[in-house]
Protein backbone atom coordinates (compact mmCIF):
# COMPACT_ATOMS: atom_id res chain seq x y z
CA UNK A 1 0.00 0.00 0.00
CA UNK A 2 1.28 3.43 -0.99
CA UNK A 3 2.19 5.86 2.52
CA UNK A 4 2.84 9.08 2.19
CA UNK A 5 5.43 10.59 1.59
CA UNK A 6 6.70 7.78 -0.20
CA UNK A 7 9.45 5.50 1.73
CA UNK A 8 13.03 4.52 0.01
CA UNK A 9 15.41 2.25 1.16
CA UNK A 10 18.78 3.10 -0.53
CA UNK A 11 20.65 0.24 -0.04
CA UNK A 12 24.98 1.15 -0.40
CA UNK A 13 26.10 4.69 0.38
CA UNK A 14 28.75 5.62 -1.83
CA UNK A 15 28.86 8.33 -3.61
CA UNK A 16 25.64 7.09 -6.22
CA UNK A 17 23.67 5.59 -3.07
CA UNK A 18 24.20 9.37 -0.99
CA UNK A 19 23.40 11.14 -4.52
CA UNK A 20 19.88 9.18 -4.77
CA UNK A 21 18.96 9.70 -1.11
CA UNK A 22 19.99 13.68 -1.24
CA UNK A 23 17.76 13.89 -4.10
CA UNK A 24 14.72 11.96 -3.13
CA UNK A 25 14.33 13.40 0.27
CA UNK A 26 14.93 16.85 -0.99
CA UNK A 27 11.74 15.98 -3.45
CA UNK A 28 9.74 15.19 -0.14
CA UNK A 29 10.73 11.51 0.40
CA UNK A 30 11.02 9.41 3.43
CA UNK A 31 14.50 7.85 2.84
CA UNK A 32 16.55 4.88 4.93
CA UNK A 33 19.76 4.05 3.47
CA UNK A 34 21.89 1.04 4.34
CA UNK A 35 25.82 0.46 4.36
CA UNK A 36 27.41 -2.07 5.39
CA UNK A 37 30.82 -0.62 6.32
CA UNK A 38 30.65 1.49 9.20
CA UNK A 39 31.99 5.13 7.37
CA UNK A 40 30.45 5.97 4.38
CA UNK A 41 32.18 6.87 0.71
CA UNK A 42 32.27 3.25 -0.42
CA UNK A 43 35.35 3.36 -3.38
CA UNK A 44 35.83 6.77 -2.30
CA UNK A 45 38.28 6.12 0.29
CA UNK A 46 41.12 6.67 2.51
CA UNK A 47 42.52 5.07 5.18
CA UNK A 48 44.17 6.78 7.68
CA UNK A 49 46.60 5.36 10.86
CA UNK A 50 48.09 7.68 13.78
CA UNK A 51 45.85 10.72 12.96
CA UNK A 52 43.26 10.44 15.38
CA UNK A 53 42.42 8.02 18.74
CA UNK A 54 39.12 7.05 16.47
CA UNK A 55 41.45 6.33 13.64
CA UNK A 56 40.65 2.49 12.90
CA UNK A 57 44.36 1.84 12.74
CA UNK A 58 45.91 4.33 15.27
CA UNK A 59 47.88 3.60 18.36
CA UNK A 60 49.91 5.95 19.88
CA UNK A 61 53.31 4.62 18.88
CA UNK A 62 51.91 4.19 15.36
CA UNK A 63 53.08 7.38 12.24
CA UNK A 64 51.04 9.21 10.80
CA UNK A 65 49.83 8.74 7.34
CA UNK A 66 47.14 8.87 4.91
CA UNK A 67 46.30 6.85 1.38
CA UNK A 68 43.28 7.58 -0.90
CA UNK A 69 43.32 3.54 -1.34
CA UNK A 70 40.33 3.31 -3.54
CA UNK A 71 39.65 5.70 -6.62
CA UNK A 72 42.83 7.91 -6.41
CA UNK A 73 41.24 10.94 -7.83
CA UNK A 74 38.58 11.73 -10.50
CA UNK A 75 38.08 13.99 -13.69
CA UNK A 76 34.60 16.36 -14.13
CA UNK A 77 33.80 15.79 -18.17
CA UNK A 78 30.08 16.76 -17.89
CA UNK A 79 28.71 20.04 -17.74
CA UNK A 80 26.46 18.83 -14.67
CA UNK A 81 29.29 17.06 -12.54
CA UNK A 82 31.60 20.41 -13.44
CA UNK A 83 29.33 22.71 -12.22
CA UNK A 84 28.67 20.26 -8.70
CA UNK A 85 32.41 19.96 -8.69
CA UNK A 86 32.98 23.61 -8.26
CA UNK A 87 30.32 23.56 -5.54
CA UNK A 88 32.12 21.48 -3.62
CA UNK A 89 35.50 23.18 -4.52
CA UNK A 90 33.48 26.68 -3.09
CA UNK A 91 32.36 24.62 0.07
CA UNK A 92 35.83 23.38 0.57
CA UNK A 93 34.53 19.43 -0.07
CA UNK A 94 36.95 19.26 -2.86
CA UNK A 95 40.12 20.19 -4.55
CA UNK A 96 42.00 20.60 -7.45
CA UNK A 97 44.82 18.34 -7.78
CA UNK A 98 48.17 19.24 -9.86
CA UNK A 99 50.65 15.96 -10.10
CA UNK A 100 54.05 16.56 -12.08
CA UNK A 101 53.90 14.23 -14.65
CA UNK A 102 49.92 14.67 -15.66
CA UNK A 103 48.35 16.93 -17.66
CA UNK A 104 45.05 15.92 -16.91
CA UNK A 105 42.70 18.55 -14.67
CA UNK A 106 41.89 16.23 -11.68
CA UNK A 107 40.00 16.21 -7.90
CA UNK A 108 40.40 14.93 -4.83
CA UNK A 109 38.10 14.95 -1.75
CA UNK A 110 39.46 17.76 0.38
CA UNK A 111 41.78 16.26 2.88
CA UNK A 112 40.58 12.58 2.63
CA UNK A 113 38.53 11.06 -0.41
CA UNK A 114 35.13 10.42 1.51
CA UNK A 115 34.46 14.50 2.53
CA UNK A 116 31.73 14.83 -0.76
CA UNK A 117 30.28 11.31 0.66
CA UNK A 118 30.53 12.29 4.51
CA UNK A 119 28.85 15.95 3.60
CA UNK A 120 26.49 14.36 1.54
CA UNK A 121 25.49 11.80 4.44
CA UNK A 122 25.39 14.54 6.64
CA UNK A 123 22.92 16.57 5.09
CA UNK A 124 20.22 13.82 5.26
CA UNK A 125 17.27 14.22 7.24
CA UNK A 126 17.71 10.68 8.25
CA UNK A 127 20.81 8.81 9.99
CA UNK A 128 22.11 6.37 8.03
CA UNK A 129 22.10 2.57 9.30
CA UNK A 130 25.65 1.70 8.71
CA UNK A 131 27.60 -1.36 9.54
CA UNK A 132 24.12 -2.91 7.79
CA UNK A 133 24.49 -5.45 5.41
CA UNK A 134 21.49 -6.15 3.52
CA UNK A 135 21.11 -9.74 2.58
CA UNK A 136 17.52 -10.45 1.46
CA UNK A 137 14.51 -8.27 -0.55
CA UNK A 138 11.57 -9.47 -0.45
CA UNK A 139 8.09 -7.37 -1.60
CA UNK A 140 4.95 -8.63 -0.04
CA UNK A 141 1.50 -6.59 0.20
CA UNK A 142 3.17 -4.07 -2.74
CA UNK A 143 6.12 -3.01 -0.15
CA UNK A 144 8.94 -3.96 0.26
CA UNK A 145 10.97 -5.55 3.21
CA UNK A 146 15.27 -5.62 4.11
CA UNK A 147 16.90 -8.55 6.03
CA UNK A 148 20.57 -7.75 7.41
CA UNK A 149 23.34 -9.89 8.49
CA UNK A 150 23.62 -7.98 11.33
CA UNK A 151 19.88 -6.85 12.34
CA UNK A 152 17.72 -9.11 11.00
CA UNK A 153 14.21 -8.14 9.38
CA UNK A 154 14.45 -4.28 9.54
CA UNK A 155 10.95 -3.29 11.09
CA UNK A 156 9.86 -0.94 8.70
CA UNK A 157 8.32 -1.79 5.04
CA UNK A 158 9.45 0.40 1.79
CA UNK A 159 7.46 1.37 -1.19
CA UNK A 160 10.50 1.73 -2.95
CA UNK A 161 13.80 0.21 -3.01
CA UNK A 162 17.18 1.63 -4.47
CA UNK A 163 20.12 -0.77 -5.03
CA UNK A 164 23.36 1.45 -5.13
CA UNK A 165 25.63 -1.14 -5.78
CA UNK A 166 28.51 -2.23 -7.50
CA UNK A 167 26.63 -4.91 -10.39
CA UNK A 168 27.62 -8.05 -9.04
CA UNK A 169 26.77 -7.27 -5.64
CA UNK A 170 23.15 -5.70 -6.87
CA UNK A 171 22.79 -8.97 -9.07
CA UNK A 172 23.27 -11.16 -5.63
CA UNK A 173 20.81 -9.02 -3.70
CA UNK A 174 18.06 -9.27 -6.27
CA UNK A 175 18.22 -12.82 -6.48
CA UNK A 176 17.56 -13.13 -3.35
CA UNK A 177 13.83 -11.90 -4.69
CA UNK A 178 13.59 -14.19 -7.37
CA UNK A 179 14.20 -17.37 -5.40
CA UNK A 180 12.54 -16.16 -2.07
CA UNK A 181 9.71 -17.17 -0.57
CA UNK A 182 7.52 -14.10 -1.36
CA UNK A 183 4.16 -14.48 -1.31
CA UNK A 184 3.89 -12.69 -4.81
CA UNK A 185 5.35 -14.98 -6.97
CA UNK A 186 5.05 -12.73 -9.94
CA UNK A 187 7.80 -10.41 -8.41
CA UNK A 188 10.64 -13.15 -9.88
CA UNK A 189 10.26 -12.23 -13.24
CA UNK A 190 10.70 -8.14 -12.15
CA UNK A 191 14.14 -9.17 -10.33
CA UNK A 192 14.83 -11.06 -13.47
CA UNK A 193 14.52 -8.35 -15.73
CA UNK A 194 17.07 -6.73 -13.57
CA UNK A 195 19.50 -9.16 -12.97
CA UNK A 196 19.71 -9.32 -16.50
CA UNK A 197 21.03 -5.63 -16.47
CA UNK A 198 23.83 -6.14 -13.72
CA UNK A 199 24.92 -9.18 -14.71
CA UNK A 200 25.55 -8.31 -18.38
CA UNK A 201 28.43 -5.70 -16.59
CA UNK A 202 31.33 -7.23 -16.12
CA UNK A 203 33.56 -5.28 -13.30
CA UNK A 204 37.59 -5.75 -12.61
CA UNK A 205 39.09 -5.91 -9.42
CA UNK A 206 42.70 -3.87 -8.23
CA UNK A 207 44.93 -5.31 -5.88
CA UNK A 208 46.01 -2.12 -3.95
CA UNK A 209 49.38 -1.69 -2.06
CA UNK A 210 49.74 1.63 0.64
CA UNK A 211 53.35 1.98 0.84
CA UNK A 212 54.98 3.90 3.38
CA UNK A 213 58.93 5.31 3.03
CA UNK A 214 61.08 6.94 5.11
CA UNK A 215 62.37 9.30 3.36
CA UNK A 216 61.37 11.09 0.14
CA UNK A 217 61.10 8.96 -2.92
CA UNK A 218 63.16 10.28 -5.64
CA UNK A 219 60.66 10.33 -8.57
CA UNK A 220 59.98 14.09 -10.07
CA UNK A 221 56.63 12.40 -10.78
CA UNK A 222 53.31 12.65 -8.23
CA UNK A 223 52.07 10.25 -10.56
CA UNK A 224 53.03 7.05 -12.76
CA UNK A 225 51.47 4.91 -14.89
CA UNK A 226 52.71 2.04 -16.36
CA UNK A 227 51.72 -0.77 -19.32
CA UNK A 228 53.29 -3.73 -19.53
CA UNK A 229 53.68 -4.32 -15.76
CA UNK A 230 51.33 -5.52 -13.00
CA UNK A 231 51.43 -2.25 -12.05
CA UNK A 232 49.31 0.38 -13.09
CA UNK A 233 49.52 3.45 -11.36
CA UNK A 234 51.66 4.88 -8.62
CA UNK A 235 50.69 8.09 -6.86
CA UNK A 236 52.66 9.92 -3.87
CA UNK A 237 49.45 10.73 -1.47
CA UNK A 238 51.69 13.87 -0.26
CA UNK A 239 51.35 15.78 -3.59
CA UNK A 240 47.24 16.12 -2.55
CA UNK A 241 46.02 19.23 -1.08
CA UNK A 242 45.62 19.16 2.44
CA UNK A 243 47.59 15.59 2.83
CA UNK A 244 49.91 15.11 5.49
CA UNK A 245 53.83 15.56 4.54
CA UNK A 246 54.77 11.66 5.27
CA UNK A 247 55.98 9.84 1.95
CA UNK A 248 53.18 7.67 1.52
CA UNK A 249 52.64 5.81 -1.98
CA UNK A 250 49.85 3.89 -3.43
CA UNK A 251 49.85 1.66 -6.08
CA UNK A 252 47.61 0.07 -7.89
CA UNK A 253 47.83 -3.15 -9.97
CA UNK A 254 46.26 -3.39 -13.21
CA UNK A 255 42.86 -4.77 -13.78
CA UNK A 256 44.07 -7.51 -16.15
CA UNK A 257 46.85 -8.26 -13.53
CA UNK A 258 44.30 -8.31 -10.24
CA UNK A 259 41.54 -10.16 -12.10
CA UNK A 260 44.10 -13.29 -12.33
CA UNK A 261 45.52 -12.88 -9.35
CA UNK A 262 42.23 -12.13 -7.26
CA UNK A 263 42.23 -15.18 -5.25
CA UNK A 264 46.33 -14.93 -4.24
CA UNK A 265 47.52 -14.39 -0.82
CA UNK A 266 48.09 -10.73 -0.12
CA UNK A 267 51.63 -11.60 0.58
CA UNK A 268 52.79 -12.40 -2.51
CA UNK A 269 50.63 -9.49 -4.50
CA UNK A 270 52.19 -6.97 -2.18
CA UNK A 271 55.84 -8.65 -2.70
CA UNK A 272 54.87 -8.58 -6.79
CA UNK A 273 53.78 -4.38 -6.59
CA UNK A 274 56.78 -3.44 -4.32
CA UNK A 275 59.41 -5.36 -6.35
CA UNK A 276 58.01 -3.44 -9.74
CA UNK A 277 58.10 0.04 -7.96
CA UNK A 278 61.26 -0.56 -6.80
CA UNK A 279 62.41 -1.12 -10.49
CA UNK A 280 61.69 2.40 -10.75
CA UNK A 281 62.17 4.09 -7.79
CA UNK A 282 64.90 2.15 -5.81
CA UNK A 283 63.42 2.86 -3.19
CA UNK A 284 62.09 0.46 -0.01
CA UNK A 285 59.24 0.51 1.49
CA UNK A 286 59.50 1.05 5.23
CA UNK A 287 55.87 -0.56 6.32
CA UNK A 288 53.22 -1.41 3.85
CA UNK A 289 49.25 -2.67 3.72
CA UNK A 290 47.53 -4.67 0.99
CA UNK A 291 43.69 -4.09 -0.09
CA UNK A 292 41.84 -6.06 -2.31
CA UNK A 293 39.14 -4.41 -4.77
CA UNK A 294 36.90 -7.04 -5.53
CA UNK A 295 34.62 -5.05 -8.01
CA UNK A 296 36.71 -1.88 -8.59
CA UNK A 297 35.62 -0.67 -11.99
CA UNK A 298 33.04 -1.13 -14.54
CA UNK A 299 34.20 -2.75 -17.79
CA UNK A 300 31.78 -1.09 -20.44
CA UNK A 301 28.50 1.04 -19.57
CA UNK A 302 24.88 -0.52 -18.83
CA UNK A 303 22.43 -0.88 -21.39
CA UNK A 304 18.94 -1.25 -20.59
CA UNK A 305 17.66 -4.06 -23.00
CA UNK A 306 15.80 -3.06 -25.90
CA UNK A 307 17.07 0.71 -25.11
CA UNK A 308 18.68 2.48 -27.88
CA UNK A 309 22.63 2.96 -27.44
CA UNK A 310 21.61 6.67 -26.99
CA UNK A 311 19.60 6.56 -24.15
CA UNK A 312 19.80 8.87 -21.58
CA UNK A 313 18.92 6.98 -18.90
CA UNK A 314 21.68 6.38 -16.15
CA UNK A 315 19.95 3.89 -13.72
CA UNK A 316 16.83 1.38 -13.82
CA UNK A 317 14.35 1.79 -12.31
CA UNK A 318 10.98 -0.13 -12.45
CA UNK A 319 7.90 2.09 -11.46
CA UNK A 320 5.50 -0.87 -11.22
CA UNK A 321 7.19 -2.55 -8.32
CA UNK A 322 8.94 0.29 -7.08
CA UNK A 323 12.54 -1.25 -7.87
CA UNK A 324 15.74 0.71 -8.94
CA UNK A 325 19.72 0.61 -9.39
CA UNK A 326 22.26 3.34 -9.33
CA UNK A 327 25.97 3.00 -9.18
CA UNK A 328 28.71 4.18 -11.70
CA UNK A 329 28.34 1.03 -13.85
CA UNK A 330 25.05 2.35 -14.67
CA UNK A 331 26.02 6.05 -15.57
CA UNK A 332 29.36 5.65 -17.87
CA UNK A 333 28.41 8.53 -20.71
CA UNK A 334 29.44 6.76 -23.75
CA UNK A 335 30.10 10.01 -25.72
CA UNK A 336 31.94 12.10 -22.75
CA UNK A 337 34.25 9.11 -21.75
CA UNK A 338 33.09 10.25 -18.23
CA UNK A 339 33.25 7.31 -15.54
CA UNK A 340 34.01 6.38 -12.46
CA UNK A 341 33.03 8.71 -9.66
CA UNK A 342 31.55 11.36 -12.33
CA UNK A 343 29.20 8.05 -13.20
CA UNK A 344 28.30 7.43 -9.67
CA UNK A 345 27.20 10.88 -8.90
CA UNK A 346 25.18 11.03 -12.31
CA UNK A 347 23.84 7.58 -11.78
CA UNK A 348 22.42 8.47 -8.00
CA UNK A 349 20.68 12.61 -9.74
CA UNK A 350 19.30 10.43 -12.38
CA UNK A 351 17.44 7.71 -10.21
CA UNK A 352 16.21 10.43 -8.00
CA UNK A 353 14.79 11.95 -11.24
CA UNK A 354 12.94 9.16 -12.69
CA UNK A 355 11.67 7.76 -8.77
CA UNK A 356 10.43 10.87 -8.17
CA UNK A 357 8.85 11.20 -11.19
CA UNK A 358 7.18 7.75 -10.71
CA UNK A 359 5.60 7.79 -7.54
CA UNK A 360 3.26 9.90 -5.86
CA UNK A 361 5.71 11.60 -3.41
C1 LIG B 1 41.02 0.78 -7.03
C2 LIG B 1 40.06 1.77 -7.60
C3 LIG B 1 40.49 2.74 -8.49
C4 LIG B 1 39.59 3.69 -9.01
N1 LIG B 1 40.03 4.69 -9.81
C5 LIG B 1 39.18 5.67 -10.19
C6 LIG B 1 39.63 6.82 -10.89
O1 LIG B 1 40.82 6.97 -11.14
N2 LIG B 1 38.71 7.75 -11.25
C7 LIG B 1 37.38 7.63 -10.95
O2 LIG B 1 36.58 8.51 -11.28
N3 LIG B 1 36.92 6.54 -10.29
C8 LIG B 1 37.78 5.57 -9.92
N4 LIG B 1 37.33 4.47 -9.23
C9 LIG B 1 35.89 4.19 -9.22
C10 LIG B 1 35.09 5.03 -8.22
O3 LIG B 1 35.63 4.91 -6.93
C11 LIG B 1 33.68 4.48 -8.27
O4 LIG B 1 33.19 4.57 -9.60
C12 LIG B 1 32.66 5.21 -7.38
O5 LIG B 1 33.20 5.54 -6.14
C13 LIG B 1 31.46 4.28 -7.28
O6 LIG B 1 30.47 4.82 -6.43
P1 LIG B 1 29.13 3.98 -6.20
O7 LIG B 1 28.34 4.75 -5.22
O8 LIG B 1 28.54 3.65 -7.52
O9 LIG B 1 29.59 2.58 -5.58
P2 LIG B 1 30.40 2.26 -4.25
O10 LIG B 1 31.31 3.38 -3.91
O11 LIG B 1 31.00 0.91 -4.45
O12 LIG B 1 29.27 2.19 -3.14
C14 LIG B 1 28.55 1.01 -2.86
C15 LIG B 1 28.33 0.92 -1.36
O13 LIG B 1 27.48 -0.17 -1.09
C16 LIG B 1 27.93 -0.82 0.10
N5 LIG B 1 27.40 -2.18 0.07
C17 LIG B 1 27.77 -3.22 -0.71
N6 LIG B 1 26.99 -4.29 -0.49
C18 LIG B 1 26.10 -3.92 0.47
C19 LIG B 1 25.02 -4.60 1.13
N7 LIG B 1 24.70 -5.87 0.85
N8 LIG B 1 24.31 -3.92 2.07
C20 LIG B 1 24.62 -2.62 2.38
N9 LIG B 1 25.62 -1.95 1.78
C21 LIG B 1 26.35 -2.58 0.83
C22 LIG B 1 29.45 -0.73 -0.01
O14 LIG B 1 30.07 -0.90 1.26
C23 LIG B 1 29.61 0.68 -0.59
O15 LIG B 1 29.75 1.65 0.44
C24 LIG B 1 38.22 3.57 -8.66
C25 LIG B 1 37.79 2.59 -7.76
C26 LIG B 1 38.70 1.71 -7.22
C27 LIG B 1 38.23 0.69 -6.21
Amino acid sequence: MIQSPFRFAVIGAGLAGLTAAAGLSARGAYVDVFEKSRGVGGRMATRRAGMSPDASLASASAPRWQCDHGAPAFAAVTASFRAEVARWEKRELAARWRPTGNARELWVGAQTMTTPARSLAASLPRAIYSSTTVDTLQREHGAWRLHSAEAGWHPERFDGVVLALPAPQASRLLSTIANGESPEQSIASYAKRAIEIADAIPMSGTWAVIARFESRVELTEDLLAFSDSPLALAVREASKPARPADEVWLLHASAAWSDAHIEAQSDGVSDTLLAEFRQVSAATASAFQVHRWRYANAKRRAIEPGAESTSRNYSYWDGEIGLGMCGDWLGIQPEAAAGGVEAAWLSGMDISRRAAEAVPI
